[in-house]
């Protein structure tokens, strides 16, 4: 086992390279949520390149329960782009509606359990910095995809999760039972698990893994292994239609829609009050109204709310729904909720944790291991590990240390590429523990 160890962390250490231009490559060809078509083509590529069984689009996708997607017109529009920046037609006709999930199988063919990987693929809707202390931009790898920016490091979970797929696949003889690369779409906004949970995709996981790279003052070296405290929270984009009419000459005969989504925002951010924990709200956009002399017609609203627990959370959203509904009926407008992203509170399992903290302790690139932290953030990755607790297997989230050049979502988000190669040993050494513990 030491030499077999070495072996694959001796590998990993000169993948530090590919690595680098993977991110680098999906760092350039940014793709935000439900439109990652050239990102998934890519890793579809790679992970049959690598001798997977791959799954991607509506194998991997429950297409009904995808939340927060783009118009039609916009998804042809950056499929278009996909296909102008190498993706493959044979994989886009499979993603369908902007379904743009991949499942890479690692299948030993010997009995065992199933360990599953998840890594988030989406970038953000952003521009991102030019200036020229940016490495991006100073290296030539910025994002040339207009408005579409890797700000949040799924750039690098995606190049994790596919030199993790060959580091694994090259000592598939010492392995047993399925290994599941799980490339998620969406992830910002909380809106692409959900779909891979409905679509069955984490039904048989025994042990779940996943995690981030980068929390605020984490340095390369340090790692989370019991990161919980998520937040669940609900993603609701609220449309009021009035009429309208002119201001000055009839105002009588005008509808106020304006007035309703002002009423609403005002009282929205009175609710955040529970006697079981946290709670929050945030109204995030209001847009209203076409011009100074006229009645404003209409108005629209993204908000979203959080809660310590789930219930919580559901709690603060029903309530939301009656004050937006309350305000309309206030003005006489209608209203239109529409669900735009959704995801749990969650935990990782102690038990899990404390595994890979031992497996940890082998890679030497780890310097300082905390064993738990609260994101006090969201993540629809709870969906995922949520499911695979449902049904008696274990989950965790780790959290990656790196410096980063400015905070996550920030246009002048970078991190130190070395905490790539750590997260890949990190995972990988976990998997040959997990063997070890079972006694394989
Ligand atoms: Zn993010
Ligand atoms: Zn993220």
């Amino acid at each position: 086992m030491k030499d077999l160890k070495n072996n694959l962390f001796k590998n990993i250490d000169l993948s530090l390279d590919e690595l680098i231009s993977l991110r680098r490559d999906f760092h350039k060809y940014a793709e935000s949520g439900w439109t990652e078509f050239r990102t998934a083509s890519k890793i579809a590529d790679y992970l049959k390149d690598v001798g997977l069984e791959v799954k991607i689009g509506e194998e991997v996708i429950d297409i009904n329960s995808m939340m927060g997607v783009p118009s039609k017109e916009r998804l042809e529009e950056y499929k278009k782009r996909a296909l102008s920046q190498g993706a493959k037609e044979e994989y886009l006709n499979l993603m369908k509606n902007g379904a743009t999930g991949v499942v890479g199988i690692l299948d030993t063919k010997k009995e065992g359990e199933t360990i599953a990987f998840r890594f988030d693929i989406d970038s953000l809707e952003g521009i991102e910095s030019d200036d020229i202390n940016h490495r991006p931009t100073n290296e030539g790898f910025a994002s040339i995809n207009e408005g579409n920016m890797h700000a949040c490091g799924h750039d690098g979970h995606a190049a994790i999760g596919l030199v993790l797929a060959k580091a694994m696949n090259n000592i598939k003889e010492q392995l047993k039972g399925k290994i599941l690369f799980v490339f998620q779409p969406a992830e910002e906004g909380t809106r692409g698990a959900y779909s891979m949970v409905n679509k069955g995709i984490l039904d048989n996981v025994n042990y779940l893994f996943t995690g981030h790279i980068g929390f605020k003052s984490g340095k390369l070296g340090e790692l989370v292994v019991n990161t919980g405290g998520f937040l669940s929270t609900t993603k609701l984009d609220v449309y009021y239609k009035g009429r309208a009419t002119h201001a000055g000459a009839t105002p009588e005969k005008g509808k106020n829609a304006l007035l309703a989504a002002a009423t609403a925002a005002l009282n929205l951010h009175t609710l955040c009050q529970h006697g079981d924990g946290t709670a929050r709200i945030n109204v995030g956009v209001l847009k209203a109204g076409t011009g100074r002399n006229v009645v404003p017609d209409r108005a629209e609203m993204k908000i979203e709310t959080r809660g310590e627990t789930t219930e919580i959370n559901e709690y603060i959203t029903q309530r939301a729904i009656k004050i937006l509904e309350s305000a309309a009926n206030m003005y006489d407008v209608t209203c239109e909720v529409t669900l735009a992203g959704k995801a749990e509170s969650g935990y990782s399992d102690k038990e899990l944790s404390l595994l890979v903290k031992e497996a940890s302790n082998e890679v030497s690139d780890i310097t300082n291991i905390v064993e738990y932290t609260s994101l006090s953030g969201s993540e629809d990755a709870t969906y995922m590990m949520n499911k695979v607790q449902q049904n008696k297997g274990k989950a965790v989230y780790l959290m990656f240390g790196t410096e980063r050049a400015a905070d996550h979502h920030n246009n002048g988000f970078d991190f130190n590429e070395e905490v790539l190669k750590v997260a890949v040993k990190v995972y990988a050494t976990t998997v040959l523990k997990l063997y070890e513990k079972e006694g394989n």
